[in-house]
């Protein structure tokens, strides 16, 4: 494959910025900008690591700004000093504030922005006119906390160590976007829509405010609890309500609706041709204007940076994946990216460099003035022109996490796609955006270069884990004493991005998956003897799915049927998959079965992996009441206290 002269491609880069002019904001306004992008650009060039780019060109709003300003009648000596003590009279101008909006499960292409004809997107489109607009933006997992990981570490699945959902929690060491923006100052708060970025996953880190729904007691369903986009805005409008004006903000909205199932208003559904998915989208739209306009009318958008950016896509049945996280193509991996500068910088630009929600951290402290971002993935947007050899990384290990398949690994530049797994694959999306030729037999050098930055990133220093991993091996020891068989793939000891494997590519494993999901859509409509039957007939063929296993489970359980239901829960336990809920279920099972004392070590084991796992706590209260430990019971009942303030 030819790699394009990114010069060739955007002939009119040196002026991409475009002109702002002085106006309302004023010349020392201005002049500080350009002091602080002469920083950021310097900066950059130090910190560029493995996606270091070149400074952008001279600014053409600047030399306009220095024509002004040399172009100007020289003044008198008393008017230029007047003019001094005026400037150094005037309030300085509020610090900027940043709004960070994401969209789950959005691919790019349901925008109107994008290119999408129904009329899904008014306001996101109305926004896009004030914003660059990314074309070719891609997440670094297509699978919610870990590409919000990304975004607010700026740093790759691989180095922020959340590869999957509900399995671990971000270390604590890690620097985040709130954390920095909370050390200069600013208040900070979250508002999230579904409980798989609850605060026990520790996105929460550095937030004031973190207003997350609460978990679902459901047992079987397969769908996350999620509260919809109009309460996730008025949770926002709430807070900002309230809040000091002159203090800035650093704020997260997080949207869910998009996110399988797809259940929207029915006058979104008929907005947008009848289709559920887009009508979603349509809602998320409505909703997120809602927040635009209030922030628009009291002013709070004159001085805030707005960034919208979806997590991952959503396949619809694209390459044979029902909705996300199993594989690596286009339509999971594509997110739409929009980034609003206050003062209208490169408003309405189309971009088409190769960028990632990784750089959203380096763009926001950026933006900010919150100071370098240090050793880091990504990029600050605005700082710098992409390197368009540089690339992205992106991963899915949920297939070889959940599934027992290969882990997907790859890279993306301007030149194309390699995607590494047991069956490597090369792409070319620009030429042939369905990814339907495999490029890899009659590929050249390029290969080598991606598999190289696969292995300058597997070498770059990851966060360590978090201590609660000691009792989960404290836990693994104990139940290994117990006499449990191990199988599957533990998270604590993941395959490097480059290792082969022998286990087959999930790009070659969507017949299992639709499988799954029919077998997750009869679970969730309450048939859980045909559902049973379906993941019986996935395990037959595949003993190494834990995620098929997890829910078999889960419903022999609902089923009564305890005594099938356990051998599968102590697989998954010795197996590595260590969630609080499996271990639970273990527990209720040992219960169920007469052994008390075994069950309430469990439930125990299952509060330490995670403190606020509800069931455990109930369970535990319960059992220990049932056999007579008031205070022991009374001991449990108090920290699910502690849960509702
Ligand atoms: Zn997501």
């Amino acid at each position: 494959m030819q790699r394009r002269d990114p010069a060739l491609r955007n002939p009119a880069r040196g002026r991409r910025r475009g002109p702002h002019l002085p106006g309302a904001t004023g010349v020392r306004a201005l002049a500080r900008r350009r002091a602080r992008r002469r920083r950021r650009s310097s900066l950059h060039r130090l910190d560029g690591g493995l996606r270091g780019g070149a400074p952008r060109t001279v600014e053409r709003g600047h030399r306009l700004l220095t024509r002004r300003l040399e172009g100007a009648r020289v003044p008198s000596a008393r008017a230029a000093f007047a003019l001094a003590v005026l400037a150094a009279c005037a309030p300085p101008p509020p610090a900027p504030s940043a709004l960070l909006v994401t969209l789950d499960t959005t691919r790019a292409d349901a925008l109107g922005c994008y290119g999408n004809p129904q009329a899904t997107s008014p306001n996101l489109d109305a926004l896009a006119g004030e914003a660059l607009l990314f074309e070719r933006a891609r997440t670094t997992a297509p699978i919610t906390l870990p590409a919000h990981a990304s975004m607010l570490t700026g740093l790759y699945p691989p180095r922020h160590t959340l590869r999957v959902n509900n399995a671990r929690s971000l270390p604590p060491s890690a620097v985040t976007l709130a954390e920095r923006a909370r050390a200069a100052g600013l208040e900070t708060a979250a508002f999230l829509a579904a409980v798989v970025l609850d605060p026990a996953f520790g996105l929460d880190q550095g937030f004031e405010c973190y207003d997350a729904p609460p978990r679902s007691p459901s047992r079987t369903a397969s769908a996350y609890a999620e509260r919809s986009a109009e309460e996730v805005v008025d949770a926002f409008l709430t807070w900002h309500r309230r809040r000091e004006r002159a203090r800035p903000f650093l704020a997260w909205v997080h949207f869910f609706d998009p996110h399988r199932p797809y259940a929207p208003p029915a006058p979104f559904v008929e907005r947008v041709g009848g289709d559920p998915y887009l009508g979603e989208v349509a809602a998320t739209d409505h909703a997120l204007g809602r927040l635009l306009d209030e922030l628009g009318r009291d002013g709070t958008l004159e001085r805030t940076w707005v960034i919208v950016v979806g997590d991952h896509g959503e396949s619809l049945g694209q390459h044979g994946e029902p909705t996300h996280s199993l594989t690596c193509y286009e339509p999971a991996l594509r997110v739409p990216l929009l980034v609003r500068s206050p003062d209208g910088a490169r408003a309405g630009e189309r971009s088409d460099e190769t960028v990632s929600v990784v750089d959203v951290f380096p763009t926001l402290l950026a933006a900010l003035d919150l100071g370098p971002a240090g050793d880091v993935d990504g990029i600050d947007l605005f700082g710098a022109a992409v390197d368009a050899r540089a690339g992205v990384y992106f991963e899915s290990y949920a297939g070889h996490l959940d599934h027992g398949w290969s882990p997907l690994a790859g890279w993306a530049d301007e030149g194309g796609k390699y995607v590494h797994s047991s069956r490597p694959e090369l792409f070319d999306p620009r030429t042939d955006p369905g990814e339907e030729t495999d490029l890899l037999a009659t590929s050249g050098a390029e290969v080598s270069l991606y598999r190289r930055h696969l292995e300058r990133l597997a070498a770059l220093p990851a966060l360590v884990p978090e201590r609660a991993g000691g009792d989960a091996r404290h836990l693994l020891a104990e139940l290994e004493r117990l006499g449990y068989a191990g199988s599957g793939a533990r998270d604590d000891e993941l395959p490097e991005p480059l290792a082969a494997g022998a286990r087959p590519s999930p790009h070659d494993r969507m017949g299992e998956a639709a499988a799954m999901s029919r077998a997750a859509a009869l679970g969730d409509t309450g048939n859980l003897p045909a559902a049973v039957a379906a993941l019986e007939a996935v395990l037959d063929e595949n003993p190494h799915n834990l995620w098929a296993r997890r829910y078999l489970g889960t419903y022999l359980l609902a089923l009564d049927r305890e005594e099938e239901a356990e051998p599968h829960f102590r697989r998954l336990v010795v197996a590595g998959a260590l969630r609080a809920a499996t271990v639970n279920s273990l527990g209720v099972c040992l219960e169920r079965r007469g052994s008390n004392e075994a069950a309430l070590l469990h439930y125990r084991r299952a509060a330490g992996l995670d403190p606020r796992h509800r069931p455990s706590l109930t369970n535990a209260a319960a059992l220990c009441e049932r056999l007579g430990r008031p205070a022991e019971a009374e001991a449990w009942r108090a920290r699910l206290a502690l849960l509702d303030p």
